[in-house]
């Protein structure tokens, strides 16, 4: 098999990072060399780097996010999180214009931040990715946090603006957890809109039973969907282990083929690596 990618993981290797409580919980240290040697242990090729939130709740600036992939031997390209603001739109939309072919994508903090997806101030964001080709990722479903906005980061919210933009590319950042059939519904819909199935696992008790529930929904949204085109691989590091989102596919009741569209193919062909 082809080397595979996991479109969604996060790093800062700052002290302030807000991430670094679930890195503790997996036992992991976080940095840029423990993220490198495990996807070279799990052959996986490349990785886009989206930045983390810091104490206090704002992202990780989008410099260090770019910093830290010029430093990962061409393994890490970067995604632009965009905030909520006009200066703050203006100023990644800049820095995506400077690092042109670098960066791959944008992402929008649904839940986390006070706007939707339908808010006018990302209508910028939303022409320029169209125009670029660049996907635009999407926080959707539970947060994080206790204090998420689970009203704003609903996947269904993304159906409205993928009904007036079909030539943006949407991808649905941890399947909508855990509205699964809803992020289904939509990717069947709609020709420009994925799903990624990374950060889905938080331990505790029932976690082996809470890994073939996952699995099981998983499936039939491929089922659904007719197929698993619209499935993007990410692990959503530190969040997540490698091994455990690995493990999930792994243990998805579909053929042969459609784990290797989940693995690299479809991240291949939307974020053109
Ligand atoms: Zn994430």
């Amino acid at each position: 098999m082809q080397e595979i990618i996991d479109a969604h993981t996060h790093l800062s290797e700052r002290g302030d990072d807000a991430l670094n409580r679930f890195a503790r919980k997996n036992g992991l240290r976080y940095t840029l060399d423990e993220l490198l040697s495990t996807m070279r242990r799990y052959k996986i090729g490349r990785g886009l780097l989206l930045s983390p939130p810091l104490q206090g709740g704002a992202p990780l600036p989008n410099e260090e996010v770019i910093r830290l992939c010029m430093r990962s031997d061409g393994m890490l390209a970067p995604v632009i999180t965009v905030e909520p603001a006009l200066k703050e739109v203006r100023a990644a939309l800049k820095l995506a214009e400077e690092n042109r072919r670098v960066v791959k994508a944008f992402k929008v903090r649904l839940g986390y931040v006070k706007a939707s997806a339908e808010s006018p101030v990302f209508d910028w964001l939303y022409d320029y990715a169209e125009s670029e080709g660049l996907p635009v990722l999407f926080h959707t479903g539970d947060t994080a946090f206790s204090t998420g906005d689970l009203a704003r980061s609903h996947p269904l919210t993304l159906d409205r603006l993928a009904n007036k933009r079909e030539e943006l590319t949407m991808i649905l950042c941890h399947f909508g957890n855990p509205w699964f059939e809803d992020v289904a519904e939509l990717i069947y819909k709609h020709p420009n809109v994925y799903a990624d199935i990374s950060g889905l696992f938080t331990g505790g008790a029932y976690a082996e039973k809470y890994a073939e529930w996952l699995a099981k929904k998983i499936s039939e949204a491929v089922y659904f969907a007719a197929g698993a085109e619209k499935i993007i691989f990410g692990t959503d590091y530190p969040i997540t282990k490698h091994s455990e989102t690995l493990a999930l596919v792994k243990g998805l009741e579909v053929d042969e083929p459609d784990k290797e569209k989940i693995l690299h193919l479809n991240a291949e062909r939307v974020f053109g690596l």
